[in-house]
């Protein structure tokens, strides 16, 4: 088991901990699939609601609060039934608006792995305004589930009534919808191709510069974070802070950085470019590799 489970892990009911331990191996990143959570249900004997809420501590196990030392766990449920746990994370000694939400996080996790719906959301905090801002860009982002220990759960309509969202800016494909832009670009360097790829999966219906972000560790591993935006600008999730997550979810440190491709398109109003040396300079003395491509 990662060390960063072991306060956590004393926090749930016994027979779930016991049926957790042997999934908290050292790739544990917080998914779990739906076979692995029906055994988990059977073994705890609890509701699956009341299962998800009892993991909480694990997803905030997964935190990196520098500034705050404020631990939020949430946990994304697909529509395929797997369960994607995430955690805020924030840059030390750095301006706030770097900071990634636990259901940001989360969501994030589930796009990541190719989720295009997400059903229930289960958080140890009630959502702040930029995360139901956040959801209600999702498909049926507003019918979403959201459970908080101790409260009924209720749709996202009930948190943010009167809500503004992608509908409002004539946007029809909501964030998770299936979309993939092509983009012209002859490398034979994986990491790259990879970026290229991601990019291609992104949400920039906004501004139109689909982006992502590969960082490379020295081991060889890919943490990727694309790009996604929001009806109301800034709850936009930005492709390096997504990757800076995803990196942290799997336990990784920041001098395990090497490299770090930021891909985005020629087709937009706007540039990441700034914004991402601005974040890179502020974890790793590593040099951004910047390309941008044009979609064929
Ligand atoms: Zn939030």
């Amino acid at each position: 088991m990662q060390n960063r489970f072991i306060d956590s892990i004393t926090q749930l009911p016994k027979p779930v901990a016991t049926a957790l331990i042997p999934l908290l191996n050292e790739d544990f990143c917080g998914h779990i699939d739906a076979s692995q959570l029906a055994t988990l249900v059977k073994a705890s004997d609890m509701t699956e609601e009341a299962l998800l809420l009892s993991l909480l501590p694990i997803a905030a196990a997964l935190a990196k609060p520098s500034i705050s030392e404020f631990y939020v766990g949430a946990i994304a449920k697909g529509e395929s039934g797997d369960i994607y746990m995430g955690a805020n994370f924030e840059l030390a000694s750095e301006a706030l608006f770097h900071t990634v939400h636990a259901e940001q996080s989360a969501i994030s996790h589930a796009w990541l792995n190719g989720e295009q719906k997400i059903v229930d959301i289960v958080v140890n905090f009630s959502p702040c305004g930029h995360c139901r801002q956040f959801i209600n860009e999702l498909v049926s982002g507003i019918d979403i589930k959201i459970h908080l220990p101790g409260q009924q759960p209720q749709l996202l309509a009930h948190y943010l009534p009167y809500a503004f969202g992608p509908k409002d800016l004539q946007v029809t494909k909501p964030l998770l919808s299936k979309s993939n832009i092509e983009f012209s670009l002859n490398s034979d360097d994986p990491m790259i191709i990879e970026a290229v790829d991601q990019a291609g999966l992104s949400y920039a219906p906004y501004t139109k510069n689909f982006a992502a972000v590969v960082i490379e560790t020295k081991d060889g591993r890919t943490y990727c974070g694309r790009y996604a935006e929001n009806a109301a600008f800034n709850p936009s999730m930005m492709p390096m802070q997504m990757a800076l997550s995803n990196l942290i979810r799997h336990d990784r440190d920041y001098s395990d950085i090497n490299r770090v491709v930021l891909i985005e398109s020629s087709a937009g109003k706007v540039s990441l470019v700034n914004a991402t040396m601005d974040t890179l300079q502020a974890v790793a003395a590593v040099e951004l590799e910047h390309i941008v491509v044009d979609p064929s």
